[in-house]
Parts: C-alpha cells; sequence; structure tokens
C-alpha cells in the first residue's frame, strides 16, 4: 500500500530552483541550474531554433511515430557533428548512433546496456562529477567507485590521482570522461594530458565513455570541444559517447540527445589497407546487410561466434560496421521497453539546423555569442572578486575554468550562507552557474562570496 512510501528527498540541482521559486526577496538570484539566461536574466530560444522550427510548420511535418532508433537525418548530423564529417570513423561506419532522451536519457542507455552485456563491469566517474550520473549508475545497477580529479588546495586537476586511480581500477572497466567543460569544476585535462589519459585507458583495456553536453560551448568552437573524443577515437579505441543538445541548442525541454558507439577492432584499419577489397566490399555489404535482417534475435555472443568461426569471412569484412548493427540493435531492444521511441520534435530542429549550411553557420555565430557572454561574466566576476577582497586570495582560478560554471570552493556551510543571507542560490558543493549571472549582478554576487567565504 502507498501509507508506507516517504518522502523523497529534493534533487541536490533542481531541488535548487524549487527553493529559488519559493524565495519572495527581490535580490534573489539563481546560479543553481546549468541554463542560458540572457543578460537581462531572461531564458534564451536561439534565432535558428525558431527558424528550423518554421521550416518545420512550412513543410507541414507528421507527428508519425518515429522508429526505435529515433531520427535517420538527426543520428547522421549528430555523430557528423560529434566527430567531423570526414572522420575515418564515420567514412568507415564505425559508429553506431542511436537518438536518446537528451543527455540524461543516453546516459541511462548506455548505462543499461553496460549492465547488460558487461555484468559486473565498473564504471570509474570523476570526483566530483554532475551530481545525476551517479543516481544514473545505482539505478541501472552499474557498480560505480570515483577517481581523483579535483584537487582542493590548487582549484585544479589533480592529475597525477586521476592517472594513478585510472591505472588501478580493474582491467576493462568503463571511464567516464567530460568530453568538454567538466561539470562542476570547469576544469579540463590539457590536450597533452588528454594523450596520457588515453594511454593509460588503452594500456589498462578500459572503455572511454564520454559525456559530452557542452559541445561548442565551452571554446564557443565546435570541433575543438570535441578534440577530446577525436583524440580518442584516431587511436582506434572502442567508445561509448554521450551527446546532449540542451545548452549548445538551448533545448532543454526538448529532451534531444544520442548515445554513439564507435566499434574498432584493433587490426581493421590494417586488414582494409593490406587487401584488395572490391570482392570483400560486395561480401561485406551482404553480410551486414544479413546481420540487420537477423539482428533484432541475435547477440553479441552469436556474433563472437560467428567471427570465430569464419576466418574467411572475418578477413574480408569490416566487422566493426558489423559489430554497430549488433550493438545498435540491442540498444534499441533496451529502448523499446524504457519508452519505446524518441520525440521527434527537437530532433527536426538539430537535424535542420546541423544539415543546412546557411542555419549552421548561424548556430556557431549564437553559440559563440552565448559561450561569450558567459566569458565576459567570468572577468567581470573575477575582476569583482579581486578588487572588494582585502584578504590577498588568489581568484585566479575563476578565469582558468571554462564553460557555464565556476567552482568557487565554497564549502557546504559557506553555499548556504550564500543562500540563506544573500538569496544567492547554488549547489552545495559551491558550484555556481556562470550561464544565470548578469554582468550587472556581478558586484552583488562577489560581495556575498567574499562575506560567506571569511564569515
Ligand atoms: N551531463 C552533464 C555533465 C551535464 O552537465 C548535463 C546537464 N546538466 C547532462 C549530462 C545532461 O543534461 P540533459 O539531460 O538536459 O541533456
Amino acid at each position: 500500500r502507498f501509507e508506507g512510501i516517504a518522502m523523497a528527498p529534493p534533487d541536490p540541482i533542481l531541488g535548487v530552483s524549487e527553493a529559488f521559486r519559493a524565495d519572495t526577496d527581490v535580490k534573489k538570484l539563481n546560479l543553481g541550474v546549468g541554463a542560458y539566461r540572457t543578460e537581462e536574466l531572461q531564458p534564451y530560444v536561439l534565432d535558428v531554433v525558431k527558424k528550423a522550427e518554421n521550416l518545420m510548420l512550412e513543410r507541414g511535418e507528421n507527428k508519425e511515430y518515429l522508429p526505435i532508433e529515433g531520427l535517420a537525418a538527426f543520428n547522421k548530423v549528430t555523430a557528423e557533428l560529434l566527430f567531423g564529417a570526414d572522420n575515418p570513423v564515420i567514412k568507415q561506419q564505425k559508429v553506431a548512433t542511436i537518438q536518446g532522451l537528451s543527455g540524461t536519457g543516453s546516459l541511462r542507455l548506455a548505462a543499461a546496456f553496460i549492465e547488460r552485456y558487461f555484468p559486473g563491469a565498473q564504471v570509474l566517474i570523476s570526483s566530483p562529477t554532475w551530481g545525476n550520473h551517479k543516481n544514473i549508475f545505482n539505478d541501472a545497477r552499474v557498480p560505480w567507485s570515483e577517481y581523483r580529479y579535483y584537487d582542493p588546495k590548487t582549484v585544479g586537476l589533480d592529475f597525477e590521482g586521476m592517472i594513478s586511480d585510472i591505472k588501478a581500477a580493474p582491467e576493462g572497466s568503463f571511464v567516464l570522461l567530460h568530453g568538454c567543460a567538466h561539470n562542476p569544476t570547469g576544469i579540463d585535462p590539457t590536450p597533452e594530458q588528454w594523450e596520457k589519459i588515453s594511454d593509460v585507458i588503452q594500456e589498462k583495456n578500459h572503455i572511454p565513455f564520454f559525456d559530452v553536453a557542452y559541445q561548442g560551448f565551452a571554446s564557443g568552437s565546435l570541433d575543438a570541444d570535441a578534440s577530446s573524443v577525436r583524440l580518442f577515437a584516431a587511436r582506434g579505441m572502442e567508445l561509448l559517447i554521450a551527446q546532449s543538445y540542451s545548452k549548445n541548442l538551448g533545448l532543454y525541454a526538448e529532451r534531444i540527445g544520442a548515445i554513439n558507439v564507435v566499434c574498432s577492432t584493433a587490426d581493421a584499419a590494417a586488414r582494409c589497407e593490406d587487401i584488395d577489397c572490391t570482392l570483400s566490399r560486395d561480401m561485406e555489404e551482404m553480410v551486414v546487410k544479413s546481420v540487420r535482417l537477423v539482428s533484432d534475435v541475435w547477440n553479441i555472443t552469436h556474433y563472437l561466434l560467428l567471427i570465430s568461426w569464419c576466418p574467411l569471412v572475418n578477413l574480408c569484412c569490416n566487422w566493426d560496421s558489423v559489430k554497430g548493427v549488433l550493438v545498435k540493435s540491442q540498444l534499441k531492444r533496451i529502448a523499446r521497453p524504457m519508452y519505446s521511441n524518441p520525440p521527434v520534435h527537437g530532433a527536426r530542429i538539430v537535424a535542420n539546423v546541423v544539415g543546412d549550411p546557411a542555419l549552421f553557420n548561424e548556430w556557431k555565430a549564437e553559440m559563440e555569442m552565448m559561450a561569450g557572454r558567459i566569458k565576459n561574466v567570468r572577468q567581470k566576476l573575477f575582476d569583482s572578486l579581486s578588487a572588494k577582497d582585502k584578504s590577498g586570495k588568489d581568484w585566479s582560478f575563476i578565469l582558468k575554468q571554462i564553460g557555464m560554471f565556476s567552482f568557487t570552493g565554497l564549502n557546504k556551510t559557506q553555499s548556504e550562507s550564500m543562500t540563506n543571507k544573500w538569496h544567492v542560490y547554488l549547489t552545495k558543493d559551491g558550484r555556481i552557474s556562470l550561464a544565470g549571472l548578469s554582468l550587472a549582478k556581478c558586484e552583488y554576487l562577489a560581495d556575498a562570496i567574499i562575506d560567506s567565504y571569511h564569515n
């Protein structure tokens, strides 16, 4: 009976917005949830989104169900946006993509996939990480442990700690990495550090699992923000990548994202170069087609059996694309009883914007504008803190962090003082969303931070 159900605790991030709404003070400021606001602190719908929606109306698009894997045009452009259309993993059809319910739903799907096909494998997550990661893996019954990431002493990356924890994890673990603009710290590895991270992951036979929720939002460049993922892909590694369009296209409520799986066989590339593949191309196509036909009743064990029993076919085929078909079929099988098929509206918006060169360029300009506003606010907050704080504390870490957030270093009690005394709402780990801050409010926020920090 329902009498026995206890009250659930409020969500640490979305609960902040609930508390904000209940506050009647005019000075109140919501820096809890990561959503972009204008300088007037109003929500923002991108012009390119409105244009894409107008196009959709003009075309009179219908509302029929999508296939389980989502909108084909969306899946194509989203993988291309992530890897670059010319990337060999795209050209060689190594990527299996299915549309997901934004970043969260895509991560959840991947978690269910891990639970089903890699029983007992653990996911390593950064300490700290976005609060929902732990919920997602807990609910999917995937064991997780943490690797060191944030060093409070330097307010920077604990790179040695990170590397040694990844090294110490059992072989074949999944390593969850934030593709760019790490949430909540705003601290990303340098390109050299990414190289070293991929070295250890490769040595240990781990599987990298990227969460890309801020492509284009960290630096303002879509390509630069995908460079971590592309580095791993270029090394021929198998990868999982969850994508979200909540932030970079402002499609928070449309729930649009994807899960991509890069399938790779260590010697696949070499094999294709070595053999004259005229005959094998036909054969490959035939195998891919037949696998696609029966894939719904197959599973990965059957696929492995087939590989081991068919050395000739194995030699001549692009097995990565076969693998992709199988993986995709299993992701669909997981999605079907969860939500049947994904929503179409956001998928069409993305397909229209990314797939149309003019809209795509406009989007890039709008994203640069948004990223630029956040950078200006970051600078102003730093200037205000430095000017007002007479203690000599070095606030330059704020400028080094990137993306939507700043990790202020405020502890739980100090964060509570920010809210109770100053009506500034933030998560209890001291994270503030600069996307919800205006230039006009920087001085007030600096007063609140200094007061809470020193008292
Ligand atoms: N991952 C990270 C690191 C995030 O910060 C977010 C959004 N806050 C998400 C995933 C997912 O967001 P959504 O489900 O809205 O795409």
